[in-house]
């Protein structure tokens, strides 16, 4: 089909809800993409944060096509190989010690919430209120809206969840404040994503365990975006020398394929039994198995090292475009391989003018420029994103 006939059709049949770029994407390489016009772009974006190992990466290739062959969905009555080697993996690779698998952002979000109430309740304690911080992102279904701390996103859909209270990012006063004898779990990010890149504070970070730990709250940490070594740890909340309650994982955790993961102690996972809590597809054999290929790949391969190397290196990059446009550019903030670039102006015209110079990236909170490169990015193809950027800034400042 002709790109401009995909394009109409897309916009006949597909719901509108995504301001779409006008470029069909038909096949990738590594940090490379390929539109239906022949136009090459180097990714740093990675579809949200999602291909940690760029495009078709063989071994996560080959493990999907190999067990699609052998056994593809047989659900949760039963055990599946690849999703309890997954679930070992996971658990040797952070603080956890148990896990439960769905298929999004949002569905870890809401399992974490569903087990932080009901631990309370099997202990017979009553307390149900979750501490959430303003300017957060935690996903669109009702349980996540929520508690996402954004009034655009939550704006004419009714009812939301009762028992939810926001405090301020970084302000550990307005924690104490909100904090009471029925407070059940505080969730935090990391790195507010989302909401324009903004990482915690180590101290207030710290002093948020310390709070919650004294009060017998449960810490939830969504590590949906900043986990799986795109911060230069494998996972972020590892920066601030703390250990979570509860973890939410997905974007990057199916190496590109749809899956979520709620990572738990022991203590914390006897709030569900049987019965409790569930999901069709969580951790099927296809998807689990690409994970599987994902998270060993990036041990074997030393991939949140580069991570973080790259993303010291690309912060400099940064730096110097703050010096060279003070105009355009104030301020940047992030770890390792997730970095926001704050603009003076709106972020979108410049998005658009990078693609036209074959470079995908991303904006956040409408005033910030998002860099989201593959973990296995280069120097070299860093310094290229550069150069394609400072094309796109010359053309933005031609107006
Ligand atoms: C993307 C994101 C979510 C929601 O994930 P979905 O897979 O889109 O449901 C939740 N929390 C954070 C921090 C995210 O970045």
């Amino acid at each position: 089909m002709q790109t401009f006939r995909i394009i109409q059709n897309g916009d006949d049949y597909l719901l509108p809800v995504y301001n779409r770029q006008k470029i069909v994407l038909m096949r990738g390489d590594g940090s490379y993409i390929y539109d239906s016009e022949r136009m090459v772009y180097l990714d740093f974006f990675s579809g949200i944060a999602v291909n940690g190992l760029g495009q078709a990466f063989p071994e996560v290739v080959n493990a999907i096509s190999e067990t699609a062959r052998k056994l593809g969905h047989v659900s949760n009555y039963y055990y599946n190989e690849p999703n309890v080697r997954l679930a070992k993996l996971l658990c040797e690779i952070s603080f956890a010690q148990k896990v439960f698998f769905c298929n999004s952002g949002a569905e870890a979000i809401e399992a974490s919430l569903k087990l932080a109430r009901k631990y309370f309740f099997r202990l017979g304690q009553d307390r149900s209120e979750i501490i959430s911080f303003n300017n957060s992102f935690h996903g669109r279904t009702y349980g996540a809206l929520s508690v996402t701390g954004q009034p655009k996103y939550q704006e004419g859909f009714g009812q939301l969840l009762s028992g939810i209270k926001f405090a301020t990012f970084n302000d550990i006063e307005s924690v104490k404040k909100a904090m009471t004898d029925k407070t059940a779990a505080v969730l935090i990010e990391t790195i507010q994503c989302e909401g324009g890149i903004h990482p915690a504070d180590p101290k207030f970070f710290k002093e948020l365990r310390d709070i919650t730990r004294e009060n017998g709250v449960l810490l939830i940490v969504d590590e949906v975006q900043t986990g799986l070594g795109r911060t230069g740890k494998m996972w972020a909340y590892e920066h601030y020398e703390i250990e979570p309650d509860i973890m939410t994982s997905a974007k990057a955790l199916g190496a590109g394929l749809p899956m979520g993961a709620m990572l738990t102690t022991n203590q914390v996972s006897q709030g569900f039994k049987p019965g409790d809590h569930a999901s069709t597809f969580g951790g099927n054999p296809i998807v689990s198995a690409a994970a599987v290929a994902n998270i060993e790949t990036i041990i074997l391969k030393d991939v949140v090292a580069n991570a973080g190397k790259q993303g010291d290196y690309l912060r400099l990059c940064l730096e110097q475009l703050i010096k060279d446009f003070p105009q355009l550019f104030t301020e940047v903030r992030g770890m390792g391989l997730v970095q926001g670039l704050q603009m003076t102006r709106e972020a979108g015209p410049l998005v658009l003018k990078c693609a036209r110079e074959g470079l995908l990236i991303g904006s956040a909170h409408e005033t910030v420029l998002r860099f989201l490169p593959p973990l296995i990015i280069s120097n070299e193809d860093i310094d290229l994103a550069m150069e394609k950027l400072r094309k796109a800034i010359a053309a933005e400042l031609q107006g």
